[in-house]
């Protein structure tokens, strides 16, 4: 008899049986609310009936089709649908397993597309956890210490985080914009440097959103020499900030588009997206892998944007969003401990801090395990583990966050009232 690795420490002692719309049910039939949407995936709910139809109907059919052999109809229509939500000129799209490998895929187009070796990636990164997609990793030792060396190539910069600093917006910008400079005078060098990789909202590193200043300069930098803008829209994307796309909120578009999680509601998908002259850069066998683009999945992935569409799903994580955002301000302005709240659309996250101003990961996780253990199901992030993210999937409705308000509100006081 074997048993499970230490290498995996469960937050909750929940053991999870089935899951119904906002709703997992653990195997004695208790119910939990589930804001976490398996860290930013079931976005269309947990068995969403027309995502689990498509999977059975295609499962029937055919498990597996290889695509460097034989081609198959989902993925075609699938590659041909995404062209309805990709910004301009983005109309060339590969497929793999995990946001991590379409990264990794990101990353090797950028450098065989330019013939440059260098990548700046912004502080509170999260890219994944292969070698390549941690070494661009930087919202947490645990992630690429021990193992070096990591990729080489790689230059970190500051992200805009004026709640840091008590800053403002702008001068939080100016600071970013001008270390970004730096950093390519006097690291990586403007005319070797491959890519820009940033997240349009730091995901694992806190739920800081960037903002339209900082995003026009990356912009604007990458224009001047040449430098590739890739934006990980792994966590941001499939309507989760209230766009369909997280680099929306900012006015640019990315040359790179990297996407995961919520493309088909749970099953394994990522993808990157090009133009098809960047695409055309790299050549046949220099991206991929056995399971990539795995019909089953793409017959969800296409019931997935029908969904979103046909239940306006994006305008839902905006509108509802905005009430969960107002409730837990509500919380925070009563509780000293949450310093801030912050994110966009249904990706809201609540920073403790104790009462010296440092990042307080103790009363987050206790507060995270309270909340499960009165049915509310929440995750935590940041680079020091002190932030309580909600990302519920973008089916949640009005009555479904008030429910999720009220347990936050009493565990909060509970664990962190003043
Ligand atoms: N990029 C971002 C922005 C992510 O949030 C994640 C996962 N949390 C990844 C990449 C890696 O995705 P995966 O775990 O599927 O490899």
């Amino acid at each position: 008899m074997a048993s499970l690795s230490p290498l995996l420490k469960q937050a909750t002692p929940v053991i999870v049986e089935r899951g119904e719309g906002v709703y997992l049910y653990d195997e004695d039939g208790r119910r939990f609310l589930d804001f976490t949407a398996g860290i930013g995936v079931t976005s269309t709910g947990h068995c969403h009936p027309r995502v689990v139809a498509a999977a059975q109907e295609q499962i029937g059919k055919l498990i597996h089709g290889q695509y460097t052999t034989v081609m198959h109809r989902p993925l075609l229509t699938l590659a041909e649908r995404l062209g309805e939500v990709l910004p301009e000129p983005l109309d060339s799209v590969f497929f793999s397993n995990s946001g991590s490998e379409a990264v990794e895929a990101a990353l090797r187009l950028a450098r065989h597309a330019t013939g440059r070796p260098n990548v700046v990636v912004f502080h509170g990164s999260f890219h994944g956890r292969t070698i390549g997609a941690a070494s661009m990793t930087t919202s947490g030792t645990k992630f690429r210490a021990g193992f070096s060396p990591i990729m080489g190539g790689v230059a970190i910069s500051p992200f805009p985080t004026a709640h840091r600093y008590g800053w403002d917006e702008a001068t939080a910008t100016e600071f970013a914009l001008r270390e970004l400079d730096y950093v390519l005078a006097t690291v990586t060098a403007p005319a070797e440097t491959a890519a820009f990789v940033i997240e349009p909202v730091l995901g694992e590193g806190g739920y800081v959103p960037a903002n339209p200043a900082f995003m026009a300069g990356l912009r604007e930098r990458a224009d001047k020499h040449g430098i590739l803008l890739v934006v990980d829209e792994v966590q941001t994307g499939w309507g989760r900030t209230g766009r369909f796309w997280g680099h929306e909120h900012f006015g640019v578009t990315p040359d790179v588009l990297v996407t995961a999680k919520g493309l088909a509601s749970g099953f394994p998908l990522s993808a990157i997206a090009a133009s098809s002259d960047l695409m055309a850069k790299a050549w046949p066998g220099s991206q991929g892998g056995t399971y990539g683009g795995n019909v089953v999945a793409c017959a969800a992935a296409l019931a997935t944007l029908d969904v979103i569409a046909d239940e306006k799903l994006v305008d839902n994580a905006r509108d509802v969003g905005a009430t969960l955002e107002a409730g837990l301000n509500k919380v925070a302005a009563d509780t000293p401990a949450i310093s801030d709240v912050r994110g966009l659309g249904l990706m809201l996250g609540n920073e403790f801090r104790t009462a010296d101003g440092e990042p307080d990961a103790a009363t987050a996780a206790r507060a995270q395990q309270e909340a499960a253990s009165r049915g509310l199901l929440l995750l935590t992030c940041g680079p020091f583990g002190n932030v309580v993210r909600m990302i519920p999937p973008l089916v949640v409705t009005e009555q479904q966050v008030d429910d999720a308000l009220e347990i936050w509100s009493g565990v909060v006081a509970d664990v962190a009232g003043s």
